[in-house]
């Protein structure tokens, strides 16, 4: 019997993947480039459905019906170049190569505009959810032409996670669309997790909570408008006591956090598009900044802070949690945000409520919070999620408590760059004139930018070294 599909790839997702197809009824053609991984898989797992276990990628081809689906789960970057390019010769028109790893938007536009010459379709597919969601049912975000969704839709959508029978897949749109809803996702990840890293800063170094205590705080936050998978493993993890020492387990890690690249692109590709996605850019730096491990340690000693001693305002739990729930949700409109530029500049019609919806199980990210997303996209289609009247309502209830908590953070030199930055980017939205203006008269003095006037249209230059006079450039 012909598989319907081939993995090749079977590192942990490749092989989860691979697992959950054939659990939902699909055969499933398996390949990795080092044998032993297709052995174990076998070995392990051969009763959870039909495998044909192959040796070579041509072995691997020839085992699959067609048009033939080959999906690549290789580590992200050369080696998903070097497989698609072994894998072209064997392959004809119509069939599908899927990627999908962690690859960068950008290449994946790439790759499908040479495979498209070839007559290939290359389906470039955002996957979340960890290993686990690999295996019981991710959150999928395929990009790709249209048609190659028809034959690959129903199997992706079956294997994703559902809430109430609906899928969260969906297709996203062409060439790397699926790639970049994947990485945005990501990058709001990256936020969503450092705001939780500030609150519990906080509630330790200002209110001398302890992570027991705080455990307990998450917990019963994840019962509220916060709730959702992070805040439910913030709660686990802060709960948990290393067996070696009897300390705290957050205390027994160092803490320099790790990043293997997408919120980092995020960042790039909001700078490229003109965005300000200050919450995931302070997001990536807050990590970069802890692993600056030799200035850290030495500004320890060089550095003064001249804290002003400050008593923190009553009920200093609750305003916590307000200015984590008013910062995140500053996160998801500035990654929204970026959904909505570019879709204009590389041309996707994308779907910011089917988006959403997508987003409510399976994945990292997944939160209650994503169905009232999905609502206002579907009702309302605010030109930023933040005038939604339940989040512009949300979010004035916030500011109150958002303001006491970033002046007492500065007051006590604590850091709190996503909760600060998100403040000022929904003050700075609100503001009627901004010292922009002062720019742009800097700029016109020192190179001649010129500058738009308030009451006048046209572009204008100032003749700032003769007589100051104004002259109109168009
Ligand atoms: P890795 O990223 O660790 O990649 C290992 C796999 O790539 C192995 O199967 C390896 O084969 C293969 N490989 C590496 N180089 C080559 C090459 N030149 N030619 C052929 N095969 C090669 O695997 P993961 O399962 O962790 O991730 C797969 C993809 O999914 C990545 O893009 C990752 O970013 C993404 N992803 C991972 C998540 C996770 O939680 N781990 C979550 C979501 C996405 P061999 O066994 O022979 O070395």
């Amino acid at each position: 019997m012909a598989a319907q599909i081939g993995v090749t790839g079977l590192a942990v997702m490749g092989a989860n993947l691979a697992r959950n197809l054939a659990r939902n009824g699909y055969t499933v053609a398996l390949h990795n480039r080092t044998k032993a991984r297709t052995d174990a898989l076998i070995e392990k797992h051969c009763d959870e459905g039909e495998f044909i276990p192959t040796e070579s990628l041509e072995e691997l081809v020839g085992a699959l019906e067609r048009p033939r689906r080959v999906l690549v789960m290789v580590k992200a970057g050369a080696p998903v170049d070097a497989v698609i390019e072994d894998l072209v010769p064997l392959l004809e028109p119509d069939d599908i190569i899927i990627d999908a790893g962690n690859s960068l938007f950008t290449d994946t536009r790439r790759r499908e505009a040479a495979l498209a010459e070839k007559g290939l379709h290359f389906v470039g597919v955002g996957v979340s959810g960890g290993e686990e969601g690999a295996l019981n049912g991710p959150s999928i975000m395929p990009g790709g032409s249209k048609q190659s969704y028809e034959s690959l839709g129903p199997m992706l959508e079956k294997i994703s996670a559902h809430v109430d029978g609906v899928p969260c897949c969906a297709w996203i749109g062409t060439d790397g669309a699926g790639h970049f809803v994947k990485m945005v996702h990501n990058g709001i990840e990256y936020a969503d997790m450092q705001v939780i890293g500030e609150a519990h800063d906080l509630l330790r170094s200002a209110a001398g909570i302890e992570p027991a205590e705080q455990s307990k705080i998450f917990a019963e936050w994840n019962k509220g408008e916060l709730s959702s998978f992070l805040i439910e493993i913030a709660a686990e993890v802060l709960g948990h006591v290393d067996a070696k020492t009897g300390k705290p387990f957050i205390d027994v890690v160092v803490d320099s956090a790790g990043q293997k690249g997408t919120g980092r692109w995020t960042v790039i590709s909001a700078l490229e598009l003109g965005l300000p996605t200050s919450g995931i850019a302070e997001s990536v730096f807050a990590r970069a900044l802890s692993s600056q491990h030799a200035q850290r340690e030495e500004a320890q000693t060089t550095l003064v802070g001249n804290e002003i001693p400050t008593e923190l305002p009553d009920n200093f739990v609750e305003d916590v949690r307000q200015a984590l729930y008013a910062s995140k949700l500053v996160s998801y409109a500035q990654g929204l945000d970026m959904l909505v530029a570019a879709a204009k500049e590389y041309d996707w019609e994308l779907n910011l409520a089917e988006i959403a919806s997508l987003w409510r199980a399976g994945c990292i990210i997944r939160a209650e919070l994503l169905k009232d997303i999905t609502a206002a996209y579907q009702n309302e289609r605010p030109a930023n999620l933040l005038f939604a009247p339940a989040f512009a309502s949300a979010i004035a209830d916030a500011v109150p408590a958002w303001r006491r908590v970033v002046a007492t953070a500065v007051q006590l030199g604590i850091p709190v760059p996503v909760f600060s930055s998100s403040l000022a980017y929904y003050d700075g939205l609100r503001r009627d004139r901004l010292p922009a203006a002062l720019t742009q008269g800097l700029r016109d003095l020192f190179g001649a930018h010129t500058y738009n006037r308030v009451d006048v249209d046209g572009t204008f230059h100032t003749l700032w070294g003769e007589d100051k006079s104004e002259v109109q450039q168009d």
